[in-house]
């Protein structure tokens, strides 16, 4: 355990491939260790950004084009991925790597496709530890990256510092394809794509989103003109560093407010308490108190016990 810590804090991709599989691991020794290995790790910080966006409108394409673009610059990059219908095994890892081909080439990068579970909350505990032990390996930024399909938005807005939405040129009707909750979310608005015949399309979205976006209540997180929306095209790679510029200005900027480690404290806070939540309903489903519940579930379903009196029963007993 000690080695692979040290290896981890050392930087060391192998190893921090081994961590992530122990923590993904729901085996319970396993679990221990992952624990124990999650409170030792040393206290560095990574800027942690979500990426969001339907499938097809560009995502691998602009993780692969935006990561090389850092870490040309010198930085480590991290890519994970929550992906809440992923029943992905080793085989798609390889399907994983050839749609960021040469970032998994790349000695600064480290790509990472989503653990499979049943359960987003599942996929969601698993990658915010993942997001830790990345820090931990001195990655510089940890992008994250989902796809757009029901709650996995909040979960990954709730694990990153900066949340990103990317789009794809339309008409003016698209608007209404993005949920209102994912708008008020989104720090930066990219509609990629922004090249050849849909340059035109391109900038006419980047002006519907704006108008959008400037509708929407202004944040305390936010200084002026955010959130804000960019043309960028993953494919030519114009408008990549000035994207990442505004990523740099608004995480300083968020630094300096003090907002930064205060978001961050209050995920921490809001995890923890998921976190409890989720093991509480998981001794509801084993053992002791799950025979108990069926028990008095069952004196319900027969009239022999009121539902409510039967919960106060069940409850008192979960307190032992
Ligand atoms: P994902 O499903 O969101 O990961 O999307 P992909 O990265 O697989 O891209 C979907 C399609 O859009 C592919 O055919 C890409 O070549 C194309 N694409 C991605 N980025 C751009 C871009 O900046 N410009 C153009 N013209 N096509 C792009």
């Amino acid at each position: 355990m000690d080695d692979l810590l040290e290896r981890l804090a050392g930087g060391d991709r192998r190893a921090l491939s081994r961590a992530i599989t122990l923590i993904e691991s729901t085996r319970a020794d396993h679990r221990e260790r992952a624990v124990s290995l999650l409170s030792n790790l040393p206290d560095r910080q990574a800027l942690r950004i979500g990426l969001s966006g339907t499938p097809g409108v560009g995502k691998s394409t602009f993780i692969e084009a935006f990561g090389t673009m850092l870490t040309e610059a010198g930085l480590r990059v991290a890519v994970l991925a929550v992906d809440p219908s992923s029943t992905r095994s080793g085989g798609s890892i390889l399907g994983d790597k050839t749609r960021m081909e040469r970032l998994s080439r790349d000695p600064n990068a480290f790509i990472r496709p989503s653990p499979s579970s049943a359960e987003l909350g599942g996929v969601a505990r698993r990658t915010r530890e993942a997001v830790r032990l990345c820090e931990a390996a001195g990655f510089d930024v940890v992008l994250i990256e989902t796809v757009g399909v029901g709650q996995s938005e909040t979960l990954v807005a709730e694990m990153c510092d900066l949340f990103v939405l990317l789009l794809a040129p339309a008409g003016g009707d698209e608007l209404q394809g993005v949920k209102r909750g994912i708008m008020e979310m989104a720090d930066l608005v990219l509609v990629n794509k922004a090249d050849g015949d849909l340059l035109g399309p391109a900038r006419r979205t980047v002006a519907d989103y704006a108008g959008a976006l400037r509708l929407l209540r202004k944040r305390p997180q936010d200084p002026d003109g955010f959130p804000k929306a960019l043309p960028v095209s993953a494919v030519s790679g114009a408008g990549l560093a000035d994207a990442w510029q505004q990523m740099q200005d608004l995480a300083d900027w968020r630094r300096q407010q003090g907002h930064f480690d205060r978001t961050r404290a209050a995920q921490a806070r809001h995890w923890f308490e998921a976190e409890v939540r989720a093991g509480l309903l998981a001794q509801l489903a084993s053992g002791e108190a799950r025979r108990r519940m069926d028990q008095l579930g069952e004196a319900v379903a027969e009239g022999r016990a009121a539902p409510g009196e039967a919960a106060a029963e069940m409850l008192a007993a979960l307190r032992g």
